[in-house]
């Protein structure tokens, strides 16, 4: 049966392509306990649900479609093995007896304790096996509550596959390569979490927030996804393949024209230069900044160097990464940002639990709780502006205090290299992120201590119109135009360029073209995107001229109905 869903639009392009379905991680059981007479039937039936999943996988091996890759073997045989380990098969029925529990929370407990065993492995291959101690531990659960599993098909190499998940942290989007999946669907999430931004610099077609995707899809089924629309369509017919075919092409070609522009300059027709930098998550991604042809690196997530971990990076793995971007920027821009931690960024291991996590211990707050976290990384930090045009970013601050803070900090680490003649640039630029609304309407100190600034719109739509980022239930509300947004971002470029502190933009809204020409009217003249976006940036930009601007900028920031300022940023964009 064809039909359609519609979520959030978080990574353009589109993708054809089957469906493989991402286990839930988590095992949600009750907890209840059992009078003694009963306990004999408990061991019973899950011992019946324990034969009916090995039969499970026995059939389908027996059935084994000819065409299926030989991985198909393998996975079944691991999933057996998993399936026969005491801890899910014996320990659980000992459990029941012993502690007269239901069944279902015998085999949650005693497969969290297979997962912790799995995840003490140093081998990274062993690690990653929990993902299947937990299918087959969902396998079996299905079964002890009547709704036995859809066997979930090992990720094919013949076909494009496209990751459906309830939900995928940043965490688990780094690890996949570019181009493993064809594009992810989930169905939480909004459009300037960080799952989103990730999905982006993989440059793969991503849509969150379907809502009940994960349960209406199967596995295997055939789905077009168009990321720039927010459309899914699961099992497509024929004219409708036909017809995205066409356009996935049509897409695909235009991509290939802008890319055309990589060596041009960003000037306007009127001749000013705008810099287009690119953001980052890791030193890999320098290809795809080459690639788009990005003349700086305007923002480096550091912090993704600390995720999926179990032992978090010293002083010298930091340096060499910091040191391998800028040198191979050739001296063009590198602005590393420090650690920006917590909220949907966790240290794995080293979770911490708060009742707002966008409002708790985040970012440049964690990192003055934790100075040897921090000492740390302005070591490798200042070390690597010695190869390179490095500058320093410092996120989530919100005033004077926490500035004092930061600056003291880097100073004693300078003197500490000084002390060891340890080289580094000793003119490194210092800025700071705006994206807190307090820094933007307190913006002087900001422009008289720091050297260079830097709008974080996610953060500060998200802080300003009380919006949790990374929640599907309030992404309407997320409003770039917001008049109260557009105030702050006109009063911090304005004010930014008064002092003459270099100002930028590297929120999500620095990469959408609607927004282009709106920021040259306010001033803006440093933007930072994800890579993929800089060539369609670069040509609204050649295609703009400062002096048509202004005035459609001013009735923009003067206009309060919200049909209003559409209307009139149609027009700015026309
Ligand atoms: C922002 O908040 O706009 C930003 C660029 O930082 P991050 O998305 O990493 O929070
Ligand atoms: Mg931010």
């Amino acid at each position: 049966m064809t039909f359609a869903l519609h979520g959030i639009a978080v990574s353009s392009g589109i993708a054809i392509g089957h469906a493989h379905l991402l286990s839930h991680t988590s095992l949600e059981v009750l907890h209840y306990n059992l009078p003694p007479q009963l306990i004999h039937e408990e061991v019973a039936r899950f011992d019946v649900a324990l034969q009916a999943t090995r039969q499970e996988f026995i059939s389908l091996r027996a059935n084994r479609p000819q065409h299926a890759a030989v991985e198909f073997d393998a996975f079944l045989e691991l999933h057996l093995m998993i399936l026969e380990d005491p801890l899910l098969s014996v320990a659980p029925r000992e459990m029941i007896t012993r502690e007269r529990c239901n069944a279902e929370w015998a085999l949650k407990t005693q497969t969290e304790i297979l997962v912790a065993q799995f995840d003490e492995f140093e081998d990274a291959y062993l690690r990653e096996r929990q993902l299947d101690v937990k299918q087959v531990a969902v396998r079996l659960l299905k079964q002890l509550l009547g709704q036995p599993g859809h066997q979930p098909a090992p990720a094919r190499h013949d076909v494009e596959m496209i990751l459906v998940a309830h939900d995928l942290s940043p965490a688990d989007l780094i690890q996949f390569k570019p181009q493993q999946y064809a594009a992810f669907i989930t169905d939480l999430g909004g459009a300037t979490s960080h799952t989103a931004i990730v999905a982006r610099s993989l440059n793969t077609p991503c849509v969150v927030g379907l809502h009940h995707a994960r349960e209406l899809i199967r596995e295997d089924d055939l789905l077009i996804l168009d990321g720039e629309q927010g459309v899914l369509i699961v099992n497509p017919d024929k004219a409708i393949l036909a017809e995205y075919k066409l356009r996935q092409s049509a897409w695909e070609l235009d991509r290939k024209k802008l890319k055309r522009l990589r060596g041009a300059r960003a000037n306007t027709l009127d001749g000013s230069v705008i810099e287009l930098h690119a953001n980052i998550e890791k030193p890999d991604d320098l290809s795809e900044v080459k690639e788009h042809g990005a003349t700086g690196i305007g923002l480096f997530r550091s912090e993704f160097l600390f995720l999926n971990r179990d032992v978090l990076p010293d002083e010298e793995e930091q340096f060499l990464a910091y040191k391998a971007v800028a040198e191979g920027m050739d001296g063009q821009p590198v602005t590393i940002r420090t650690f920006d931690l917590g909220a949907d960024k966790q240290i794995k291991g080293a979770e911490r639990v708060a009742n707002n996590p966008a409002l708790g211990l985040r970012a440049i707050r964690l990192c003055l709780a934790e100075p040897q976290l921090f000492r740390t990384q302005l070591r490798a930090l200042l070390r690597a502006t010695h190869y390179g045009n490095v500058k320093i970013l410092v996120p989530m601050l919100s005033g004077a205090a926490e500035i004092n803070q930061t600056l003291q900090f880097i100073e004693a680490t300078k003197q500490a290299l000084d002390a060891e003649n340890i080289p580094y640039d000793k003119d490194v630029k210092i800025g700071g992120m705006i994206e807190i609304p307090a820094a933007a309407l307190a913006l002087t100190v900001f422009a008289k201590k720091l050297d260079f600034l830097s709008i974080g719109t996610n953060d500060l739509i998200q802080y300003t119109l009380a919006i949790d980022r990374t929640d599907e239930e309030v992404a309407h509300l997320y409003d770039p135009l917001h008049p109260a947004v557009l105030h702050l971002l006109a009063h911090v470029i304005s004010t930014a360029n008064k002092f003459g502190v270099p100002i930028s933009v590297c929120g999500e809204m620095a990469g959408e073209l609607a927004y282009t020409r709106l920021f040259l009217g306010l001033g803006l003249r440093q933007f930072s995107m994800s890579p993929a976006q800089v060539p369609a940036i670069k040509q609204r930009v050649l295609t703009s001229s400062l002096g048509d601007l202004g005035l459609l900028t001013q009735k923009i920031l003067r206009a309060d109905d919200p049909l209003k300022i559409r209307e009139l940023l149609d027009k700015l964009n026309a």
